[in-house]
């Protein structure tokens, strides 16, 4: 079974995609956190940081936030966060990094 996100990459399911490349795709998340927030996947199904491979689409993951970024105009700043598990607030098992930007980010998160 295909996971949530391949599903949305694939089309399958509807989503705000807002870039793609080879290695990753980008869409705005359904329960938004901040006046940016872009989900950014890996085309593979790697189920998360405890199981990435010594190489694949996730060595692309910053660089593509970076660009999402941008398209974004975060000029002033912005916020990748990774979880992983459960501790981690993770809820889909499909590899991401979520951006964040619009506003002034607290630290630490909660
Ligand atoms: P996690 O909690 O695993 O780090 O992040 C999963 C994210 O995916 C959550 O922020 C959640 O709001 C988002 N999400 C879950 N289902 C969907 C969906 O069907 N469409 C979109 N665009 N985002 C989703």
């Amino acid at each position: 079974m295909a996971s949530l996100f391949t599903r949305i990459i694939n089309r399958e399911i509807p989503a705000d995609i807002v870039y793609e490349d080879e290695h990753c795709v980008a869409f705005r998340d359904i329960n938004p956190q901040a006046p940016v927030h872009i989900v950014i996947v890996t085309r593979s199904e790697i189920t998360g940081m405890a199981d990435l491979p010594d190489s694949g689409d996730h060595q692309f993951l910053l660089n593509a936030a970076k660009k999402v970024a941008e398209m974004q105009g975060l000029s002033g700043g912005f916020r990748v966060v990774i979880n992983q598990g459960v501790d981690g607030g993770q809820t889909v098992d499909h590899l991401h990094a979520h951006l964040l930007g619009g506003r002034q980010l607290d630290w630490p998160p909660g």
